[in-house]
């Protein structure tokens, strides 16, 4: 059994488990089979995580709070969770291995998955032309046509990214200005390679073996028309990962995990939650490194107030499990 184990390798769950490991708490922290890192891996120059003041690219920041957090301790594993139990004094998290971890407290830093427009073509032509990463596909797109769905901060940043490889980059957004910080703005606007299609919706795609076009309706008047395409790119914003704790814990009518206050506490005693799986509104690398760091020091809390035998359970089956 551990004292604390972190679900989720992005900005909050590393700065939730560099804090554990640095009050010897030995956390697991169980960090996705595929993707470990979060959204950050998917994005290319970082300029507002502090203390880099060059910038820094996603992917080499995530490396580091990696390396930061196994430098005290932390025990990562690159595995998915497929259960978990949170009732109870003991809590169980099962992965896709099979193996079954418990422990004595859990943070939640499970962040948010990428929306999707909820077309009935969006699955057959994911991966044919229709993209949630410009960073991972965008060299597929050199000297084509393309267009980016979104008016966020998401939707600017890939667009100017796919300017370095696409002839021609639409933004299709459904209003008639944007949500997107002005600094994003300012950079798409004075992109040449970038049109907006402003108050447009995309109801349909076409194409058989790859997209060819979209559908597009107006906001405004309903009127329909065709673009033509080769790539789309869908940068709608990101939903809440949780489905591991559905009908255990909380939700908000965001759909995030409730928490009490400014804290992490959820609903269940000794279970956390830190970062986009809490905020539906700043959802930013640092704001979930700060969500982090409230979680694991919400843990340590947690923790020091339980039965000293407790504890000392937790910390001998530590000894047992890693002894070779
Ligand atoms: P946002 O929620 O900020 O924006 C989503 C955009 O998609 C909005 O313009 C929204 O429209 C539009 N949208 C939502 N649903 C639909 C739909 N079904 N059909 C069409 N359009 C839709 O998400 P982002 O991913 O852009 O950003 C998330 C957070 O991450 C923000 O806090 C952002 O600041 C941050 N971020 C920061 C970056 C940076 O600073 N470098 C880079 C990327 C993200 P509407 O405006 O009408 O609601």
């Amino acid at each position: 059994m551990r004292q604390i184990i972190i679900i989720g390798s992005g900005p909050a769950g590393y700065t939730a488990a560099i804090y554990a490991a640095r009050a010897n708490l030995n956390p697991l922290l169980i960090a996705s089979s595929v993707e470990a890192g979060g959204e950050l891996m998917n994005t290319t120059e970082v300029e507002n995580f502090p203390g880099f003041p060059e910038g820094i690219m996603g992917p080499e920041l995530m490396m580091k709070m990696q390396a930061q957090a196994e430098r005290f301790g932390t025990e990562v594993v690159l595995d998915d969770v497929t259960s978990v139990d949170l009732e109870g004094e003991v809590k169980t998290v099962t992965l896709g291995s099979g193996a079954v971890h418990e422990a004595l407290s859990v943070v939640f830093a499970t962040g948010s998955a990428y929306r999707k427009l909820g077309l009935a073509d969006e699955e057959r032509l994911s991966g044919h032309g229709v993209s949630w990463c410009a960073t991972c596909d965008g060299f597929f797109f050199r000297e084509k046509t393309i267009a980016v769905v979104g008016g966020g901060d998401s939707a600017m940043e890939e667009a100017n990214f796919l300017t370095r490889f696409a002839s021609k980059v639409y933004v299709i957004h459904r209003k008639d200005s944007l949500r997107a910080s002005k600094i994003m703005q300012d950079r798409a606007f004075a992109n040449e390679k970038i049109e907006f299609v402003w108050n447009s919706e995309v109801v349909g795609m076409t194409g058989n073996e790859a997209i060819s076009g979209v559908v597009l309706r107006d906001t405004v008047t309903g009127e329909e028309r065709a673009l033509d395409l080769q790539g789309l790119f869908i940068a709608i914003g990101n939903d809440p990962r949780t489905h591991l704790v559905h009908g255990q814990l909380d939700l908000t009518s965001d759909g995030t995990i409730a928490v009490e206050g400014r804290s992490s506490k959820t609903n269940l005693t000794g279970v956390f939650a830190a970062g986009d799986v809490i905020d539906p509104h700043y959802r930013q690398a640092a704001t979930a490194a700060a969500s982090g760091t409230v979680a694991a020091l919400d843990a340590e809390a947690f923790l020091a107030s339980l039965p000293k035998d407790l504890l000392a359970e937790a910390s001998a089956d530590l000894q047992l499990t890693t002894t070779p």
